[in-house]
C-alpha cells in the first residue's frame, strides 16, 4: 500500500479551497492547500448571499467574519438603466427566516481571512506555489510543484481542484464542458471612490443597473472604495469597437441613472476584463479526484452566487471525499454523478432567475414590485441564496417562471418603457 505524504491535497486557496481544507483537515485528514499567488490578492466578486452564512457558521470562520468590520449587507436594489423601474430586495422579507443579513466584502481581505482558518485549523497552506503537473501513483496522485525557490514533488491519496477558473485540473473530467445556454459575455470592471451610496443600512446594499446589452455592478466594500463593473456580450463590445475601459465610461454616461451615481467616481487602479466566464464541466467528481467551486462551473454573477456556490460545492466535496477515506475506496461513479447533480441542481436555480433577468418580458416580471399570487417572498430567497427549492419556495419559482413565460402573449404584469435605453453607438473607424 502505497504511503502518502498528504491525505489531500487542495488546489487553490479561494474560498473553495480553504473552506474544503478545513472539512477535510477538521475529520482528521493531512491536507496540504497549494496557492499559487501571494495572499492577500486582488479577487472580484464581492457579494455575499445571506443563505451561504451558514456554509460559513459551520466551519467555525463567522464571527470572524463579523469582527473584520465588511460592510452589512439588508438586500438588493434593481433598476434599469433609463430610470423606468426600481426594485428593492429587502432579505428581512424572504420566505425563510434566517436570511436577513450578510457582508459585502472586499475579497482580497476575506479570502486571507478563511485560508488563515484553514491553516489555524491544521492544513499546511503553501503560498505563492503553483501545482504544475498531477500523474498517477498507485491510488493517488504524484503532484509536481513549483515554488519561489524551484520545483518539488509531493504525493497525496486525493486532490480537490479549487483552482477557480485558471481551471488547473488537465483531466477528462475537467475538458468535458457542457455547451454555454447564454452568449459569450465580458465583465470590466474598477474599485472607485466617490460613488454615491444611499443613506443609512441601504446604502450597504448591491445596486443592479439593468442595460440594453448587460447589467452594472455597484458593490460599497469599504467606507470609501466601491467596486463597480459592467456586464455586456462580446458581440455588443465588438460592435461598439471601443477600449474596454471607454467602453465602461460611453454606457455610464448613456445611462441616467449611472451618471447620477457615479457623478463624482474615480477609479483606484486599471481596469480588469475578463471574458467568457460561464461553463459547467460534465462530471465534477471520479476516482479519487473532485472539482470545487469555479474549477467546476461558473455562470454569471447577477445573482452574486460564486462564493455562495464555491463553499457549498466545497462542503458536498469534502464530505465525498472524507467518506471514500474513511471507507478505504474511490469515489464511485454513482457518488460523483449525484455530486455533480447537487452542485449543478443550485446552479440552475440561480441560471433560470439569470435568464428571466435578460428576457424584458421576465425582467418586467421580476421587477414588478407585487406579482401575483405573493411570489415575491420566495424570489426575494432565491436572490438572498436559497437554492435549495424547499416546496413552500419551489412551487412559488414555478409559478413565477410560467408568469415569465405568459407575460410575453398577455401582460399579467404591467410592461416596462425600455425606451432610450440604447446600446453605446460604435466608434467611428477612424477614432480607433
Ligand atoms: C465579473 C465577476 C463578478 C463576480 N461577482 C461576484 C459576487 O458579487 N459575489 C460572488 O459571490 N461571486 C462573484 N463572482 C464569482 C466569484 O468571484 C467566484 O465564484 C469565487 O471566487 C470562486 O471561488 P473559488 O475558490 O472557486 O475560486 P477562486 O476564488 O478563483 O480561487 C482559486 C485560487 O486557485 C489558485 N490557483 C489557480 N491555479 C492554481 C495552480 N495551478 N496552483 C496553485 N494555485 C492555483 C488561484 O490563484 C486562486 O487563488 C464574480 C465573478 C466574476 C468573474
Amino acid at each position: 500500500m502505497t504511503i502518502y505524504d498528504y491525505d489531500v491535497l487542495v488546489i487553490g486557496g479561494g474560498p473553495a479551497g480553504s473552506n474544503a481544507a478545513w472539512r477535510t483537515r477538521g475529520a482528521g485528514l493531512s491536507t496540504l492547500v497549494v496557492e499559487k499567488d501571494a495572499f492577500p490578492r486582488f479577487r472580484i466578486g464581492e457579494s455575499l448571499l445571506p443563505h451561504g452564512n451558514a456554509l460559513l457558521r459551520e466551519t467555525g470562520v463567522w464571527p470572524k467574519i463579523e469582527r473584520a468590520g465588511f460592510i452589512e449587507k439588508y438586500g438588493a436594489s434593481f433598476h434599469l438603466s433609463n430610470g423606468a423601474a426600481d426594485k428593492h430586495v429587502v432579505f428581512s422579507q424572504a420566505l425563510v427566516p434566517g436570511l436577513e443579513k450578510t457582508y459585502q466584502v472586499e475579497r482580497a481581505k476575506f479570502d486571507a481571512l478563511l485560508l488563515d482558518h484553514a491553516r489555524e485549523a491544521g492544513a499546511e497552506v503553501h503560498t505563492q506555489t503553483i501545482v504544475r503537473a498531477v500523474t498517477a501513483e498507485g491510488e493517488g496522485h504524484r503532484v509536481a510543484l513549483e515554488t519561489t525557490t524551484g520545483g518539488t514533488e509531493v504525493t497525496a491519496r486525493w486532490i480537490i481542484d479549487a483552482s477557480g477558473r485558471d481551471q488547473f485540473f488537465p483531466s477528462e473530467i475537467k475538458r468535458a464542458l457542457e455547451p454555454a445556454r447564454t452568449p459569450k459575455r465580458i465583465a470590466i470592471y474598477n474599485h472607485f471612490r466617490g460613488v454615491a451610496r444611499a443613506a443609512g443600512p441601504v446604502g450597504g446594499n448591491t445596486v443592479v443597473v439593468r442595460l440594453p446589452d448587460g447589467w452594472f455592478w455597484i458593490i460599497p466594500i469599504d467606507a470609501e472604495r466601491t467596486s463597480v463593473g459592467l456586464v455586456t456580450t462580446v458581440e455588443a463590445m465588438r460592435q461598439t469597437r471601443a477600449e474596454p475601459a471607454d467602453l465602461f465610461r460611453q454606457t455610464v454616461a448613456a445611462s441616467q441613472k449611472l451618471s447620477e451615481l457615479m457623478a463624482g467616481a474615480s477609479p483606484v487602479m486599471d481596469f480588469h476584463v475578463t471574458s467568457d466566464y460561464s461553463y459547467f464541466r460534465k462530471n465534477l467528481a471520479a476516482d479519487n479526484r473532485v472539482l470545487a467551486g469555479d474549477a467546476g462551473g461558473f455562470f454569471d454573477p447577477i445573482f452574486s452566487s460564486g462564493v455562495y456556490m464555491a463553499t457549498y460545492s466545497a462542503k458536498l466535496a469534502a464530505e465525498l471525499v472524507v467518506r471514500a477515506h474513511r471507507e478505504k475506496r474511490a469515489i464511485t461513479p454513482r457518488e460523483g454523478h449525484r455530486y455533480s447533480r447537487r452542485v449543478k441542481a443550485h446552479a440552475g436555480v440561480f441560471q433560470k432567475l439569470i435568464t428571466a433577468f435578460y428576457d424584458n418580458d421576465s425582467f418586467a416580471v421580476f421587477m414588478c414590485p407585487q406579482p401575483p399570487m405573493n411570489l415575491s417572498p420566495a424570489i426575494t430567497a432565491i436572490v438572498a441564496g436559497h437554492a435549495r427549492l424547499i416546496w413552500p419556495i419551489r412551487w412559488r419559482f414555478y409559478v413565477f417562471l410560467l408568469v415569465c413565460r405568459l407575460q410575453h402573449r398577455i401582460p399579467l404584469v404591467p410592461r416596462i418603457d425600455f425606451t432610450g435605453m440604447d446600446a453605446v453607438a460604435p466608434q467611428p473607424l477612424a477614432a480607433r
